[in-house]
């Protein structure tokens, strides 16, 4: 049965009739990578989300697979160790999605690191974190430095270090994992709540589940459920036990989008910033994203609100410290908030407190994973399927299997070795070609889908003769999306699908009624469904556009 919002009553009925083992709560990268881990062990795993997969955090992140380099900052080796050998896992299992990123981190006077600090601790990260030999750094003088990024200021400029980041899209890493599990026979459906739970004997055996799109309430039979809402832990434990104990501390993170002409930067920056902070600074699809900020929030968790005060930091840290100073408030183009969900340590600052996951039981036997980082996400599920593996051994003296994740190819990167992925790319650059595709869009479009591309190839050809006044590329993947990724709203597409609401904002406005109505035909939704979605997408749209007006 493919994973096709058209299928969603199936999917519901079986959510209702079946008994699983596990039922994973929330559909960002956390749980997304327990289903997976859980299901390729043989368990019968059922995942919900209360609004699309991903938005939460897992589409609002810097989109990069870290090699663990600040975890260095903190003396934190042993962590430094394993986020190195997860990027490597992760860029063999999805190549689509992990783009080696070269990186330029300049070395100004008042900076955090000088030339030798930085050659030693970049000498102890490759070491750590088995970074490949081609990849390592290299120390370059301020000659060099100011040809590979002529935007810099040359004032306080010493020189650089070029490094490797992994580049990636965390929506659709998150989709693709889902996929995954689906495929091993886990059921996934997002817009599904979690609302109560149900316990025999005092310990939790299920959950009351309301379809956001509805109303309907439904139970979910599973012998485990984990607990993996993100920065919803707390809400989720305390409807779960009354006597728990707040564990998280939300700090948010802000990155605005710029026209790449308006901050035309060669390559990735990680720069210093004038209150002792590093920001990144990252070209990709013709815009320039800048980010993060990092600070304490309480507010609402569903949309985090981006303020002036943030924008104007962004903007102020980026001519401060580029030569052009050129970056005005109207320049913001999109912009996304995202909320890290911290293990709270008293007495910390926001960027003090430290990335690592945690595990907390309740006495129901409710597991709550909370914490990490999106590199970190097959690592965080391993332990949770693990403990999982001895509560099942205590109950029933039967062993799950262990750990295979690291050798499995998520959805989309079905591929022999990362080699394989540059033959690919060579192959479908001439299909599309055949096809009369441009070639910068079907590369996008292999990044974007990996192997599943020969998928929306297929649809390019069945629509062909379709009379629609959206480009064929565009109802290419929303077929795809609808059929094969359980995307049922147009801002499903735009945001977590296709990244286009940050990425390609003026084909969002140019066709955003004809994508709706389009959807609308191959979803049959009522008009009550499509003004929503509408509206969904239209407010996400004035949250931009304010941003650039409000001074
Ligand atoms: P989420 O993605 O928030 O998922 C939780 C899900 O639970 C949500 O989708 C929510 O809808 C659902 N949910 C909540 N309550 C319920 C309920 N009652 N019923 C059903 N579903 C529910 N990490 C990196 O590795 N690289 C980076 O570059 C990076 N950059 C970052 C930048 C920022 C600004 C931030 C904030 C984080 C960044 N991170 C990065 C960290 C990373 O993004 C997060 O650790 C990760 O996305 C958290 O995923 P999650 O699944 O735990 O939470």
């Amino acid at each position: 049965m493919n994973f096709s919002s058209k299928n969603r009553d199936y999917f519901i009925q079986q959510l209702n009739d079946l008994s699983f083992d596990l039922l994973v709560i929330g559909g960002g990268i956390t749980g997304a990578g327990i289903a997976l881990d859980a299901a390729t062990r043989g368990l019968k795993v059922a995942l919900i989300d209360m609004q699309d997969f991903a938005s939460g955090t897992s589409s609002r992140s810097t989109k990069l697979i870290h090699g663990g380099l600040r975890y260095l900052k903190q003396l934190d080796f042993k962590l430094v160790a394993e986020v190195g050998k997860e990027r490597k896992i992760i860029h063999r299992i999805a190549p689509h999605l992990t783009r080696p990123e070269p990186m330029l981190l300049p070395l100004v006077k008042s900076g955090s690191l000088n030339k030798t600090s930085a050659r030693i601790g970049m000498w102890i990260y490759e070491c750590l974190a088995g970074v490949n030999k081609k990849e390592w750094h290299k120390v370059l003088n301020k000659e060099k430095t100011l040809c590979t990024e002529p935007l810099l200021r040359k004032d306080n400029l010493i020189g650089s270090i070029l490094f490797y980041e992994y580049r990636t899209d965390d929506s659709r890493l998150t989709i693709e994992v889902i996929k995954e599990a689906v495929g091993r026979g886990a059921i996934a459906l997002n817009y599904m709540k979690a609302i109560s739970f149900v316990y025999q004997n005092n310990i939790i055996c299920g959950a009351k589940i309301e379809n956001q799109l509805n109303g309907e309430v439904l139970e979910i039979k599973a012998k485990y459920v984990v607990n993996a809402s993100g920065p919803w832990v707390d809400e989720l434990a305390n409807i779960e036990s009354k006597k728990t104990e707040n564990k998280l501390l939300i700090t948010k993170g802000v990155h605005l989008v710029v026209d790449w002409k308006k901050l035309p930067v060669k390559q990735s920056l990680y720069f210093d910033t004038y209150d002792k902070r590093m920001l990144f600074v990252i070209p990709r699809e013709g815009k320039t994203y800048i980010g993060t900020t990092d600070t304490f929030y309480k507010g609402e968790l569903t949309n985090p609100d981006i303020t002036k005060e943030d924008r104007n930091y962004i903007l102020k840290c980026v001519n401060d410290f580029f030569a052009t100073n050129t970056l005005n408030i109207s320049d913001t183009q999109s912009a996304w908030a995202g909320l890290r969900p911290l293990i709270s340590k008293l007495g910390k600052g926001p960027s003090e407190i430290s990335r690592k996951d945690e595990m907390f039981e309740s006495e129901s036997g409710m597991l709550t994973i909370a914490g990490g980082k999106l590199t970190g996400y097959r690592k965080m599920a391993q332990r949770v399927v693990d403990r999982i593996g001895e509560k099942i051994y205590q109950q029933n003296k039967k062993h799950i299997s262990g750990c295979v994740t690291q050798n499995i190819s998520l959805s989309g990167g079905k591929f022999n070795s990362p080699l394989n992925f540059s033959d690919f790319i060579k192959d479908q650059t001439i299909q599309g070609a055949s096809l009369g595709l441009p070639a910068e869009e079907v590369e996008t479009l292999i990044y974007r889908y990996g192997s599943n591309v020969i998928e929306i190839f297929k649809n390019v050809t069945l629509l062909k003769n379709e009379k629609n006044e959206l480009p064929i590329l565009l109802r290419a993947q929303i077929v795809y999306a609808t059929q094969h990724e359980m995307c049922f709203t147009v801002s499903d597409f735009l945001i977590r699908r296709t990244g286009s609401l940050y990425f390609n904002i003026e084909m969002v406005k140019q066709y955003k009624s004809s994508i709706s109505l389009y959807m609308q035909s191959l979803l049959s939704w009522n008009n009550e469904l499509m003004n929503k979605f509408e509206l969904e997408l239209e407010k996400a749209l004035n949250e931009i556009e304010m941003l650039n007006t409000n001074v």
